[in-house]
């Protein structure tokens, strides 16, 4: 396929609101005096500690052990002492448990920390290894854990690697500056990946309103054939992995398939930054970069932040509130998480702190559906919106289900459109877990 212009069917084209930190070099946040790492900030099973209240730690010295194959083992992000191991809230929307660590500003680094080596001279094996025990999971903010997406089934034959550069999601910008800052480390991450799975063709796929990104990325791939820029149209949810896949190879996902299903893994190029900095270094995931912005924020920047930072510290950071928030999400504003306080720690997922005033937090009050259809015409993944939304205020799910609603990526696109301002997708997102736990209640 070409190269360019490269894009799916449906979508909508929200304001970016990126300007105010898409030009803004990544800075190092303040270092904490504290942080509260969260034992599950992945898809799948929790980690068990590995220390206890009074232990002295490292920076890298691994705090949280993965025993599940689904799951990504958790890492000290400062020196000092473990205070607490409590439960508290976390950013991803859920509780858990948490190893509460005072720093003491010396930053000492563990004796595990040590470069990897050149790509050249690692296994797959010894790859695959590296990233699962440096506890890599997808920084775009699903939290998949990475050595199980970079292990599909033997009978899943995989040809391509897709980084994912789209950044679709308003306000963000995190993976833009990563990009133009750290191209080696992109392309270092993209090489392992490669090996690691088996496939000597890798796409960097970056929309179109990046062209600083895409001309440092095509300069730092200049010698290299197997990987190439797939220039993708700005459009949202474009960097959503299956409309990517699309958009990129022409294949199409199959309804409840996987990426694998169709010969593909797709990592975002944070993850693959992260992974070519875990081989250069050796230091595991520990800190990460991140978008503090938004209507309400003093000073936007992008921020590189430690685990188990707080969100009041780094938007302190930020100068603080211009004025009071309406609405304070972790992410982007289509697929953020809202918080309800900032007494919440930056984990391995956080792509942004999104902080709304008043104004733009409203919510206008939702009339009647005015059957105008414009939601069936933009849903990326040709679903009804209108009629699973409306079977799901009535409580009829097992209809829900049979309109496909468990296809619905959540992206936010038919909510956007509606000229009535109707919430679907917080109704499609009920009819989802209903349906979800009836199946798991039959299972039983
Ligand atoms: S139904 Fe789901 S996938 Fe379709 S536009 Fe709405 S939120 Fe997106
Ligand atoms: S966009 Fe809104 S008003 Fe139009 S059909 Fe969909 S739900 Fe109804």
């Amino acid at each position: 396929m070409a190269n360019k212009g490269l894009t799916f069917k449906g979508g909508i084209h929200p304001p970016h609101f990126k300007k105010q930190t898409e030009h803004l070099s990544i800075e190092e946040a303040k270092k904490p005096k504290v942080v509260v790492i969260p034992l599950q900030q992945h898809i799948g099973a929790p980690c068990d500690p590995l220390v206890k209240i009074r232990d002295y730690v490292k920076v890298g010295q691994k705090i949280g052990e993965a025993k599940a194959f689904v799951s990504a083992p958790i890492h000290s992000s400062v020196s000092g002492t473990v205070k607490k191991i409590e439960t508290r809230q976390s950013s991803n929307g859920m509780k858990a448990k948490c190893i509460v660590i005072e720093s003491d500003d010396r930053f000492e680094v563990h004796e595990s920390v040590k470069p990897k080596g050149q790509i050249e001279s690692l296994t797959k094996e010894e790859i695959l290894g590296i990233i699962k025990e440096a506890g890599l999971t997808g920084m775009g903010g699903a939290g998949f854990p990475t050595h199980v997406k970079l292990s599909p089934p033997k009978d899943k034959p995989m040809d391509t690697i897709i980084l994912n550069g789209a950044e679709c999601e308003p306000y963000l910008t995190a993976d833009h500056r990563m990009m133009i800052e750290n191209p080696d480390l992109v392309v270092t991450g993209a090489k392992a990946i490669m090996k690691a799975v088996g496939v000597s063709k890798c796409y960097i796929a970056i929309e179109e309103n990046k062209p600083d990104a895409i001309e440092v990325i095509n300069n730092n791939i200049a010698n290299e054939k197997d990987i190439e820029v797939a220039t993708l149209v700005t459009k949202y949810p474009q960097g959503d992995e299956k409309r990517l896949i699309n958009a990129v190879t022409g294949r199409e996902v199959p309804s409840g398939g996987l990426p694998m299903d169709v010969g593909v893994v797709v990592n975002n190029v944070g993850t693959a930054a992260t992974i070519g900095k875990v081989i250069k270094t050796g230091m595991p995931v520990v800190e990460r970069v991140l978008t503090v912005t938004g209507s309400a924020i003093k000073e936007p920047k992008n921020l590189l932040v430690k685990i188990g930072t707080s969100f009041e510290e780094i938007i302190e950071q930020c100068g603080g509130f211009s004025e009071e928030p309406g609405k304070i999400i972790s992410g982007g504003p289509m697929m953020g998480i809202a918080q309800y306080t900032t007494d919440v720690p930056v984990i391995k997922g956080t792509s942004g702190i999104l902080v709304l005033n008043k104004k733009d937090a409203e919510r206008p009050e939702p009339e009647n559906c005015i059957r105008c259809g414009k939601c069936v015409n933009i849903c990326p993944v040709n679903l009804q919106p209108l009629m699973i939304s409306r079977l799901s205020l009535l409580g009829r799910f097992d209809e829900a289900e049979g309109y496909n609603a468990l296809d619905c990526i959540e992206c936010g696109s038919c909510s956007f459109v509606c000229p009535s301002k109707r919430p679907l997708v917080d109704s499609i997102r009920v009819a989802k877990r209903e349906i979800i736990a009836k199946r798991r209640k039959a299972s039983k």
